[in-house]
């Protein structure tokens, strides 16, 4: 017999092999039992998510009419809880040296043909300009792990520089930052300077797999890194975004996994994720895609998407250029919440391209449109860009903003926030067709907040950024 516990501290018992075997056992069990799958759907209507138990039935149902449903549901709840705004972010890479032996990533620590590269403070500096000069006003930085070549000071330090820039208009004003499992010690530090939310892939939650897939160096240690949204929390970091890489592992024991990693942080700190990230294998530099076995299709995706915004729909859903602009299209509807634009995963790059011979890449962009393009995009499709940071800068992290979105207060708060926001793009970066698009579509939607005080204050405000003024909030 098995030990499963939420509570528990311990990743083995909270991630359970014997668990999760069981909840795929029992979705194959009940996949075709519409009457529960009925009884889930309704459940899930009430937008206060599933279990992974749950969650798991509507991932092995395959009746179509189900599965539309699914959509369905999982695009109203995205529309009730989010509206129509999708935030935008970009990746800065810092340092691809890393001591790892990830079979998947080109960052392996024996990859010797990829150019190994560290950014100082001064390349930091013209990457954030021209990152700024974008429109760029949220970033996660990355980087791999090797405590002699990227210790925390050295990321503590970037992460001062990155906030000290102010080129012309631009600012960064939130910092989200995804580097290896590390010490309490250390994401009291990282608290300390400021980020956002704290990213860290669970890559894959089999620890059979897991323990394969990192062969060697710090991160083959599973309780590790699956217990360091933990110590991440015990920090005082309360903003945490989980993920896996799908394509390691079979998606339905990841997608249980997800869950209950979810369920555990609820239980034991009283707030569930920040984000969940979606990312798929891609080919890089040494690495084939096709030699990993458990490769999933952009309907599976799709499924997974839409599965993730009803099971935890106050969590934030990221989908990153991996993607290319029909699959981001596909499943920009079912759920997603955020996604980056313009992103270079190489190390340097957004001030000038990397000669051909010295590519440091961790993995081929699929949409390598530019923001301009991502941003009127977006607005043709009906939704609205949005460079809010507003709710980290005012301290509503963890569970204030659930309570923001509990109260209803997504239209007179984060609804004129992105307005405003977009507002300062459109007036410092746009070309002009999107500039375009982008007033009339401030315009449809400015009249769509309900307290008359609050659209009456957020018109004053895009009037004043029009005439120059900037970085209003509510
Ligand atoms: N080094 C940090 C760590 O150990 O968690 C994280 C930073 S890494 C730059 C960001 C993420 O890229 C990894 O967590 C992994 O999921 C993803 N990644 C690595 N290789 C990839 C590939 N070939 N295709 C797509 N994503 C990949």
């Amino acid at each position: 017999m098995y030990k499963y516990d939420p509570k528990s501290l311990k990743a083995e018992e909270f991630i359970n092999d014997g668990e999760i075997l069981d909840t795929l056992k029992y979705a194959d069990e009940n996949k075709d039992n519409l009457p529960l799958i009925d009884s889930i759907l309704a459940k899930a209507k009430e937008k206060k998510g599933l279990t992974h138990r749950e969650a798991s039935v509507l991932l092995a149902c395959e009746n179509p009419d189900k599965i539309q449903e699914m959509y369905a549901l999982a695009h109203q709840i995205k529309l009730d809880l989010y509206g129509n705004r999708i935030v935008m972010f970009a990746p800065l890479y810092l340092s691809n040296y890393c001591v790892n032996g990830c079979t998947y990533c080109p960052y392996h620590y024996q990859n010797k043909h990829i150019a190994r590269k560290k950014l100082t403070q001064e390349e930091i500096r013209r990457e954030v300009i021209a990152l700024q000069d974008m429109g760029h006003k949220r970033l996660a930085i990355e980087s791999g792990e090797d405590p002699v070549n990227n210790p925390i000071e050295y990321i503590l330090e970037s992460i001062k520089t990155i906030y000290s820039i102010k080129h012309k208009n631009g600012a960064i004003r939130r910092v989200n930052v995804n580097i290896a499992a590390t010490t309490v010690e250390n994401y009291r530090k990282l608290k300390e300077a400021g980020i956002g939310t704290y990213i860290l892939f669970q890559e894959t939650y089999n620890k059979e797999s897991y323990v394969k897939l990192h062969p060697t160096g710090p991160k083959h240690n599973y309780a590790y890194h699956t217990e360091a949204m933990d110590r991440a929390m015990e920090g005082g970091i309360d903003d945490v975004g989980l993920g896996v890489l799908f394509g390691l592992e079979l998606y339905r024991y990841e997608f249980a996994g997800l869950l209950m990693h979810a369920e555990h942080l609820e239980a034991v700190h009283g707030v569930g994720p920040h984000t969940i990230s979606v990312p798929r294998l891609k080919r890089a530099d040494d690495i084939d895609p096709s030699k990993f076995d458990n490769g999933i299709s952009d309907d599976i995706f799709a499924k997974l998407v839409a599965l993730i915004r009803i099971s935890v729909p106050y969590t934030g859903m990221i989908i990153s250029t991996r993607e290319s602009k029909a699959v981001r299209e596909k499943v920009l509807p079912l759920g997603v919440s955020q996604i980056s634009g313009a992103s270079r995963t190489s190390v340097g790059g957004y001030c000038e391209p990397e000669p051909e011979d010295e590519n440091s890449e961790q993995f081929d962009v699929s949409d390598k449109r530019t923001l301009d393009e991502v941003v009127r995009w977006l607005m043709e499709l009906g939704y609205i860009p949005s460079f809010c940071t507003a709710c980290y800068r005012e301290g509503r992290t963890g569970d204030r903003f659930m309570t923001l979105c509990k109260n209803g207060q997504i239209l007179n708060c984060c609804h004129p926030n992105a307005l405003m926001t977009l507002k300062e793009y459109l007036e410092d970066y746009a070309s002009t067709e999107t500039l375009t698009i982008g007033n009339g579509l401030i315009d449809r939607e400015l009249i769509k907040i309900p307290n008359d005080k609050v659209r009456g204050i957020a018109t004053e405000y895009i009037h004043d950024i029009h005439n120059g003024k900037r970085d209003f909030r509510f």
